[in-house]
């Protein structure tokens, strides 16, 4: 059998090894969650994976997904906030200001696809804004002091390989540790 051969140029590297079908979510201790994202995709390769981790996060009843969490060190992740955000919304290339808003960081519980049955009381600050580009192509900013600005830094820490466990509080430490030697054996 023949198989054609096509010259491979940089920026179409990724486009022509992924079947965004085989994309799924990696767990924990995939090492790909702990690398830390360097490539922006192009405006080719979103349209190709931005859909499949849309498909992905809602199958798992997920509010964020990020490209680290399906194996890809991509500078995008996805939300979708069912009361304060219901749309499928892209991020590529994110940057994020925190803003306390007067306040210390605040506590919420916060849990993660890539990472299973573990939920902690994480700190963060109580607003953000953040700017990126769209699945559009075109730049956006937006501002929020709830959930939104929470999932937007969980979903930020993945693409600098930053993860939930990271930022326990000590009086949660032993939970992390109870957890951890289970999983990290997996
Ligand atoms: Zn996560």
């Amino acid at each position: 059998m023949s198989r054609e051969i096509r010259p491979v140029c940089q920026t179409a590297s990724y486009t022509l090894r992924i079947d965004p079908s085989e994309l799924q979510i990696v767990s924990w201790p995939d090492p790909r969650l702990r690398t830390r994202a360097t490539h922006v995709p192009s405006a080719e390769e979103v349209s190709l994976v931005a859909p499949r981790m849309i498909e992905l996060m809602h199958e798992a009843s997920g509010i964020g997904l990020a490209a680290p969490q399906v194996g890809l060190p991509w500078r995008m992740f996805v939300t979708y906030v069912p009361d304060e955000d219901p749309i499928d919304r892209v991020f590529v290339n994110p940057s994020v200001r925190l803003d306390l808003c007067g306040l210390s960081p605040q506590p919420y519980e916060e849990g993660c696809l890539s990472l299973h049955d573990l939920r902690l009381d994480i700190l963060r600050p109580k607003g953000a804004s953040i700017s990126a580009t769209g699945a559009d192509g075109c730049p956006f900013e937006l501002y929020d002091a709830g959930l939104l600005a929470r999932v937007w830094q969980h979903e930020f820490d993945h693409l600098e390989g930053r993860l939930i466990f990271d930022l326990a509080q000590p009086v949660d430490g032993s939970i992390v540790k109870r957890w951890r030697k289970v999983y990290d054996a997996q």
